[in-house]
């Protein structure tokens, strides 16, 4: 497999044949400046893309034979827009994950606590969902995990068992953190960009046109995009024969622990 330890030590093993015949009959350096550029963009893509796997496991998709799906919402509990969702979904009778920032949950505990007694799982998306996030130390990374942890205990008394990375972004140090924690980190099949996306038929194509049977969906609950369509998405779900199942049931693992 693709990852981050295979990778170092391929490349380890090309720099040193590189230096053995540097040695013997002198190379261009220009080789060695190829050689980094083609092991930083294999980092980037590792970094950046959650389903490569490349610096830890993370769960993406449930069974693709199966003719269930699950969705979940990144970067809530947020007053109105989190209620919204939630009053279509209890509508439609659709269960979902929602991945919390841990200082909204402290700031909005009833909130959090509507959303788990409407039976849907909550998730930890890091204390601060920071634009450094990534790039901070594996212990402050682990501290953040473990404050919003906190702050979910608080509400829920329960220890939430999944993680999913602010920007979906990895790295060894968030790897780190992950397993400090004992966390399963929970990706997606299909990610919506309806942070970006404000034309809701655009939205509504992108997570439909290939739907199919073990599909995790991506959206956020701040997004009035995906609030506008949410109500044909879950329609669409239903005429195309498939089944909202919550994220743990659909790969069968403990939601909290
Ligand atoms: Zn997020």
């Amino acid at each position: 497999m693709l990852n981050a330890k295979t990778i170092n030590i391929t490349f380890l093993a090309i720099l040193l044949a590189m230096i053995g015949y540097d040695w013997s009959s002198q190379m261009s350096p220009w080789w060695y400046a190829v050689l980094l550029i083609v092991y930083l963009n294999i980092q980037a893509y590792g970094a950046s893309v959650l389903s490569a796997q490349f610096f830890l496991p993370v769960k993406y998709q449930g069974d693709t034979n199966s003719n269930k799906i699950a969705i979940t919402f990144d970067d809530g509990p947020i007053p109105v827009m989190t209620e919204k969702v939630l009053d279509i979904l209890s509508e439609y009778k659709a269960p979902a994950a929602f991945f919390c920032i841990g200082n909204r949950v402290n700031d909005y505990p009833a909130l959090t606590r509507r959303i788990y007694e409407s039976g849907h799982l909550i998730g930890n998306h890091s204390y601060w969902h920071g634009a450094m996030f990534d790039l901070q130390s594996a212990y402050k990374i682990a501290k953040e995990l473990k404050d919003t942890d906190t702050a979910i205990q608080n509400v829920i008394h329960k220890k939430p068992n999944f993680f999913r990375p602010p920007f979906g972004v990895t790295n060894p140090m968030v790897a780190a953190a992950v397993k400090k924690g004992g966390y399963k980190t929970i990706g997606w099949s299909i990610r919506s960009f309806d942070t970006v996306t404000k034309n809701g038929s655009v939205l509504l194509e992108r997570v439909t046109r290939s739907l199919k049977g073990g599909d995790i969906i991506l959206f956020h609950d701040y997004s009035t995009t995906t609030l506008e369509i949410l109500p044909a998405f879950l329609e669409e779900v239903a005429k195309l024969g498939l089944k909202i199942v919550r994220v743990d049931e659909l790969l069968k693992e403990k939601a909290y622990v």
